[in-house]
């Protein structure tokens, strides 16, 4: 029998569902139940029945479903996939901050440890950044880790202050595209889609900066795409639109994300391993501050 059906029937006898983020390799992508961003694999798996959920992705994304799923089994194939881009940021540097910047909010990115969002009021994902920061009270935010982003939300939301936390903070994957690649990429005609994650320059030469989820939503625009964001994501838009052209930069490469095999998945639902779990002195600050988002979210929507 092969690995993929081993994995569909081990699958089935555990009673799991299979979360694969964007940027996972295309044999699991094609393996998973759900193939989304880190918040929409999260609140799918909260919302679903299944009670052992394996999270195809990094850490920060096996926690977050933790954190959403309090009482399910979560499993992280591959334990070791961190994100570099999370790194930048830790608690002690945003009591810091705290003490510096009275009376500023702490929006923090989802791409950010357990305990990291545990110290912070409000997290955020790349798609709702700025609605976030827009609706809270504060005139100045803390916010952190990715500073690309901070700079995007300063420009949507410029009656507030945004401070990045760290003003090195960066995603080293996102951070390597230049202009030049979106100058010859414009040279053949292609429309360019850059995610926030991408330095300045590269998000004002682009035609539009989206997170992944956007570019999901935006796909059909145009014919010809040139993708600033991880490789994979090709792949993912490939396989929703097979009649329009998505390129990338092969180079385009997230070590973390390329971390979880086949095999790492078959183990995984075989022996159940590796469940996360999240201390309730952590998990509950930092789930107050995810559930802070979605409410937001909802509300958005609500006034829509
Ligand atoms: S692509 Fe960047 S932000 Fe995403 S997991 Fe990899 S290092 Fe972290």
């Amino acid at each position: 029998m092969m690995i993929q059906e081993e994995i569909q029937e081990l699958k089935v006898a555990r009673k799991a569902l299979i979360l694969a983020h964007n940027y996972q390799p295309g044999e699991i992508q094609d393996v998973a139940d759900i193939v989304g961003d880190s918040l929409e694999l999260a609140v799918k798996a909260a919302e679903a029945d299944e009670p052992v959920l394996v999270v195809c992705g990094v850490r920060f994304m096996a926690e977050t479903a933790k954190l959403l799923s309090p009482k399910k089994t979560v499993l992280i194939p591959a334990p070791d996939a961190g994100c570099p881009l999370s790194d930048f940021l830790t608690p002690e540097m945003i009591h810091d901050a705290r003490q510096k910047y009275p009376g500023a909010a702490v929006v923090v990115y989802v791409n950010s440890s357990a305990e990291v969002k545990a110290a912070a009021d409000i997290t955020c994902t790349s798609a709702n950044a700025a609605e976030v920061v827009r609706s809270l009270a504060a005139e100045t935010i803390l916010f952190g880790p990715d500073a690309n982003l901070a700079s995007f939300v300063q420009k949507q939301v410029p009656e507030k202050r945004i401070i990045p936390l760290p003003p090195e903070g960066h995603c080293y994957v996102h951070t390597a595209f230049t202009e030049d690649q979106i100058r010859d990429a414009k040279a053949k005609g292609w429309r360019i889609v850059c995610h926030p994650e991408c330095r300045p320059p590269v998000q004002s030469a682009s035609d539009l900066i989206a997170s992944t989820g956007g570019m999901v939503q935006h796909a059909c625009d145009c014919d010809e795409w040139y993708i600033c964001t991880e490789r994979e994501m090709g792949y993912r838009l490939k396989k929703l639109h097979p009649d329009r052209h998505f390129h990338v930069n092969p180079d385009a490469i997230c070590k973390d994300m390329k971390k979880t095999t086949l095999e790492d998945l078959h183990r995984s639902l075989r022996d159940g391993i590796f469940e996360v779990e999240i201390p309730d002195e952590i998990a509950v600050p930092a789930r107050k501050a995810v559930e802070a988002m979605i409410t937001s979210r909802r509300r958005e929507h609500d006034r829509a």
